[in-house]
């Protein structure tokens, strides 16, 4: 049974109307960078608990996570209605195998993502540890619109910390934007715009993809470079080169 402790929210953040960061204070036993926290409030009498991956480095104790509201949704709403000071559950010990362990050694780590999903990508980048082993990682944040990528600020200083090993690319699917390539992630991986724009590529040979956010990218994306590079989903029995976590 999953260990639940009282926090306290210390900052709501507002990027657009839909998304938002929180931070939280609370006692929870050290996770893994990539891992995932569930966040619960209670609601008519009941406890209304989901995911949440953790944006912060391990070692910093804000606890930080990225959000959409989703209309309609049970929590998402009630959470963008938190305010400083307000208590929240959460559990104590982190879950997910989303994390660099469960990951091969290659020369290119690609870490894609859609809306929330950059979450955890940002935890293992800012803490920085097990990276050596990879001589490219390329940061991969897909969104509808340029004002959707909250987090490119982050994205920059990260780039800029890791002195040319780090590559960021943005990608907005609904206009077009300076610095963002347009169009859906599987179709720029189809095209050769992706690889084309960070200047690397993507194969068996040299390459590990990790997918995140979105069900439908990550379907679709693994589908094509099963078809179309022979990669296969990588397994601790079977060694492949595909490593996902779906968000609903
Ligand atoms: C491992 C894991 C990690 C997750 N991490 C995050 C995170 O860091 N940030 C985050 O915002 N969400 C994250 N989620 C999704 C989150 O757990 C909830 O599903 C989401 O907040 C919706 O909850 P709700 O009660 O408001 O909606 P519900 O009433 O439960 O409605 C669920 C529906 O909302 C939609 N939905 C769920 N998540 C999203 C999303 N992120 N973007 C767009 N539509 C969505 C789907 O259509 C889904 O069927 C994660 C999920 C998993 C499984």
């Amino acid at each position: 049974m999953a260990e639940w402790v009282t926090g306290k929210v210390t900052k709501v953040e507002f990027w657009t109307d839909a998304l938002f960061s929180l931070t939280v204070h609370a006692p929870i036993h050290p996770f893994t960078a990539g891992q995932f926290a569930k966040l619960g409030l209670e609601i008519d009498g009941e406890r209304v608990q989901r995911a949440y991956s953790y944006v912060n480095a391990p070692d910093n104790p804000n606890l930080e996570f990225y959000l959409v509201t989703v209309p309609d949704g049970k929590l998402s709403p009630r959470l963008a209605a938190l305010k400083p000071g307000d208590e929240i559950q959460i559990v104590s010990e982190a879950a997910g195998f989303f994390v660099l362990d469960e990951i091969p050694d290659c020369d290119t780590l690609w870490m894609l993502a859609t809306g929330t999903a950059i979450g955890p990508y940002l935890s293992i980048l800012q803490y920085g540890r097990d990276l050596e082993r990879f001589k490219n990682i390329v940061l991969v944040h897909a969104a509808r619109y340029a004002a959707d990528l909250s987090y490119l600020p982050l994205m920059q200083a990260l780039e800029t910390r890791y002195e040319g090993k780090l590559k960021i690319q943005t990608v907005v699917s609904r206009e077009t934007a300076e610095g963002s390539l347009t169009g859906r992630v599987p179709a720029l991986i189809e095209s050769g715009e992706l690889e084309a724009a960070v200047g690397l590529t993507m194969n068996t040979e040299n390459s590990h993809v990790m997918l995140c956010g979105n069900p439908q990218m990550v379907r679709d994306t693994q589908q094509l470079l099963k078809d179309s590079r022979q990669m296969t989903k990588h397994l601790r029995r079977r060694p492949g080169h595909m490593t996902a976590e779906h968000y609903w």
